[in-house]
């Protein structure tokens, strides 16, 4: 039934000092009003008003302490009478007010289905309902900035206007096929196949930065490596700020992979300290030598940790070795004591060194020089932005636009070879249908649904 009310948590489970649940559908102001206890009903509240009160159960003890928030249909996210109950965290309280107010009546909601109510009330396209759940899911700057430019309608705006030259073209080509024996026809081909080119430009460009653009969004996997005890856990702990990693002068205490992520200029980082590299027949030290041989050969990049305290030994090497196909950033740890080692003249040989750097592992600041480092090499790695980027958010969007591409070039190679005005017409008619269902025009309820069920529940 579209037209019952639903409810669902809208913040995740767990300890939080507030938790929200959400009331969408014609009995929300009703359900709240039935179980709450404050100086205003919420039936008779104005909407966009925050209601102090007492939230009470089934047989009116109470819940919580909680704020109502109301939003009156049209107004609201949905489109529909909303409440937004805020009451405190934890798995207990939200858990009974959500029970209470199905007990009341009001429906679990299905994964993405406020969003899909706000859609089908015509308060969001179908790339903007898109972009909620792209924003919800953004770990870079740039995927959130990409997903907040389609919530604001930046990609609808654009998809209406390469369609409103796709309809005057399209008008063209269809007053060829009417009046075939307009002599226009053979003089202006060229000059219509251009059109189809200007419409087809800005989306091979955008098509084109997707790949570095995904790239970013995901960020970089980084592997710091280097035999034991030369500072690797430290220097974890000090791009982190704070202790993740074990740190001991034992030499070999990291056996397994330690990973925790770090952002830099809006680009995640996902470092793991490799177990320190030592031959010795320990099978535990070949499991985990093993497993940090996965991590280098995976990883976008490679911080080679030194000890520039103590020379070189055949383990640096041996860590050099693991390292030589990824680009490398070279840490000279323990600068805060006497240089014993000596670069070894061949590192730049038996390595892609993108750069060195001396760091201080246990002095407040003195990891900074390798943070700094990090920072350019991943900004590199992760390639800069390619042109204009256009606020996609989804994998759907992407292969419309391939659609769109494909018929477009199909019709400008058409009108360019005096082709057929009736082909040409349906391969510009379909690079309009492709566009459109960007927007959701003409997307049948099925795909809707889809679409919608791989938001999380809540939203
Ligand atoms: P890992 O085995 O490579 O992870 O090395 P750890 O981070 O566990 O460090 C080994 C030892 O070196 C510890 O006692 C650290 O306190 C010490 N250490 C790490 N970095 C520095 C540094 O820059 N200067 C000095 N003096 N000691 C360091």
């Amino acid at each position: 039934m579209a037209n019952d009310t639903i409810v669902a948590p809208a913040t995740p489970p767990g300890e939080a000092a507030v938790a929200i649940t959400r009331l969408s559908g014609p009995q929300s102001l009703a359900l709240a009003a039935g179980h709450f206890r404050g100086r205003r009903s919420p039936e008779t509240s104005p909407t966009h008003r925050i209601l102090h009160g007492t939230f009470l159960d089934g047989a009116g003890h109470p819940i919580d302490t909680v704020l109502l928030s109301v939003f009156r249909a049209p107004r609201s996210y949905t489109g529909e009478d909303v409440v937004e109950i805020s009451s405190h965290g934890g798995p207990e309280i939200p858990r009974s007010i959500f029970e209470t107010l199905v007990a009341a009546g009001a429906r679990p909601a299905r994964a993405g289905e406020f969003t899909e109510r706000a859609y089908r009330n015509g308060k969001l396209d179908l790339a903007q309902a898109e972009a909620v759940a792209a924003l919800v899911r953004a770990r870079s700057q740039r995927a959130a900035r990409a997903a907040r430019a389609a919530l604001g309608g930046e990609l609808s705006r654009r998809i209406e206007s390469l369609d409103r030259a796709l309809v005057s073209l399209l008008a063209e080509v269809e007053a060829r096929i009417d009046f075939p024996a307009d002599v226009a026809e053979v003089l202006d081909g060229e000059a219509l196949a251009s059109r189809a080119a200007e419409v087809a430009e800005p989306i091979r460009g955008w098509l084109a930065g997707l790949p570095a653009a995904r790239r970013r969004d995901q960020g970089l996997s980084v592997a710091l490596v280097g035999r034991p005890n030369v500072g690797k856990s430290s220097l974890l702990n000090a791009l982190l700020g704070f202790e993740r990693a074990i740190v001991s002068a034992i030499p070999g205490t990291t056996r397994d992979t330690v990973e925790a992520s770090i952002w830099l200029d809006g680009l995640e980082l996902r470092l793991t300290d490799t177990a320190g590299l030592r031959a010795t027949g320990d099978p535990l030290e070949v499991l985990s030598r093993e497993r940090a041989e996965r991590v280098a050969e995976e990883s976008d990049l490679a911080v080679l940790v030194l000890d520039r305290s103590a020379a070189l030994v055949e383990e640096d090497r041996a860590a050099l070795a693991l390292v030589a196909t990824r680009p490398v950033l070279v840490a000279w740890n323990k600068a805060d004591l006497a240089c014993a080692a000596r670069p070894p003249a061949d590192l730049g040989r038996a390595a892609r060194v993108v750069a060195e750097v001396e760091t201080v592992a246990v002095r407040p600041g003195g990891v900074e020089p390798l943070r700094a480092a990090l920072g350019t090499a991943a900004r590199h790695a992760a390639g800069e932005a390619a042109g204009e980027e256009l606020p996609t958010t989804s994998a759907r969007q992407e292969g419309l636009l391939r659609e769109a591409l494909a018929d477009l070039d199909r019709a400008e190679s058409g009108l360019r070879a005096d082709g057929l005005f009736d082909l040409i017409a349906v391969d510009l008619t379909d690079a309009r249908r492709a566009l459109g269902e960007v927007i959701g025009r003409g997307v049948d309820g099925a795909l809707v649904a889809a679409i919608f069920s791989r938001f999380c529940i809540g939203k």
